[in-house]
């Protein structure tokens, strides 16, 4: 008889000859670690973040749909375009979803996902729900905060980069990411999820978090110039912003404002950072070579 164990046996096994889980061995399926494959299993995460789901009528984009877990509740409540990037999984998908597939209610992309994404994802507006990739998803949920087509994020990541995403002013993990989002949007967390909710378990606590778009924002030079604010965490923002910009014309910059010299970065307001920004564009516009848009990436 098959029992428990065994599957645990079958998971060492798979993990030390071939860098891969075996997973769901009836379906002869292997989760594959180099496309972040960790199946959600956990019903009542599953229905929290349906319950989280916005109001409206905007269609649904799944990245990553998987084996389909998280789609079986997506296509009961909306039409969905999916994009899984695993060709095994894509046969997997096209076999449980024929009917809605050939209804056109479920549209499965087969595929990288970031290869078909220029500008916009979708022409028409749509929703970003998903359990991400994790080795892909803060790369994922910038693209989805410039797409204007995206009006919301609903998102299983990293607990760690939820909070970055989530993080108030004031906060130990406030950084570039907090302010690029919360400069758009309304951010907030809706559930941790432990390891054990996934099969195979990721070794990271992870975490569902909500993105409300008011608008969408692409620029880059804000993103360079906050890259140099949270350099070095622990220092000042006004050593950090010394490595491009002359002190003595930040001093004045930080006077206006009413920031403190021995102000960190984590300390200040979103609000600040916009003004700051376009206080040192003037200094960049004055300059034969713009300041940090001459920072190398
Ligand atoms: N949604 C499923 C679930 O919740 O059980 C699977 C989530 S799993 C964390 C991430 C999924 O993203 C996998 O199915 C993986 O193959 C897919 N994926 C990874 N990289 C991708 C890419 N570049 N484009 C599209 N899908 C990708």
């Amino acid at each position: 008889m098959f029992h428990v164990k065994h599957l645990y046996y079958c998971y060492l096994l798979c993990k030390l000859t071939k860098n891969s889980v075996k997973w769901g061995f009836m379906k002869n399926i292997v989760a594959k670690k180099k496309y972040g494959q960790n199946f959600l299993k956990d019903e009542y995460v599953l229905e929290q973040i349906i319950q989280a789901m916005p109001n409206n009528n905007n269609k649904i984009v799944e990245i990553g749909p998987g084996l389909g877990d998280l789609t079986k509740y997506l296509v009961d409540v909306k039409s969905v375009e999916a994009f899984e990037v695993d060709a095994d999984l894509c046969k997997v998908l096209q076999s449980r979803f024929e009917n809605l597939i050939a209804t056109n209610h479920l549209t499965l992309r087969c595929g990288d996902v970031l290869q078909n994404w220029k500008s916009r994802l979708l022409d028409e507006p749509y929703d970003l729900v998903a359990n991400l990739p994790y080795y892909i998803a803060t790369n994922i949920i910038q693209k989805a905060l410039a797409d204007e087509n995206c009006k919301n994020i609903l998102v299983m990541v990293q607990l760690e980069v939820a909070q970055k995403f989530c993080a108030t002013s004031g906060d130990s993990d406030f950084g570039a990411l907090s302010v690029i989002a919360q400069s758009v949007a309304e951010t907030r967390l809706i559930v941790k999820v432990p390891p054990t909710s996934f099969d195979p378990q990721p070794k990271v606590d992870s975490a569902v978090f909500l993105i409300e778009k008011k608008s969408s924002r692409n620029d880059e030079i804000f993103e360079k110039f906050l890259r140099v604010a949270f350099a070095q965490p622990r220092k000042t923002l006004l050593k950090n912003l010394s490595s491009v910009y002359k002190k003595d014309e930040l001093e004045k910059f930080f006077l206006d404002l009413g920031l403190t010299q021995t102000i960190r970065p984590h300390e200040v307001y979103i609000s600040d950072y916009h003004q700051l920004y376009n206080l040192t564009r003037s200094l960049d516009a004055t300059r034969e070579h713009g300041a940090i848009s001459s920072q190398r990436e």
